[in-house]
């Protein structure tokens, strides 16, 4: 049977207003800096992480 498509294009988990996606810490943006430097970590970039937001 077919699925209803989703509207929304990009798979947006469960967040709460304030906090940090990953980790659920307290944070203005979406990710908090420490999953940012984590995530930078895990990519191999030795590049300043920036706020990319798609
Ligand atoms: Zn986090």
């Amino acid at each position: 049977m077919p699925q209803p498509s989703p509207a929304r294009t990009v798979a947006a988990p469960t967040q709460t207003p304030g906090s940090c996606v990953r980790c659920g810490f307290v944070t203005s943006q979406t990710v908090c800096k420490a999953c940012l430097f984590t995530e930078g970590l895990n990519r191999g970039a030795a590049v300043p992480v920036a706020p990319a937001e798609r």
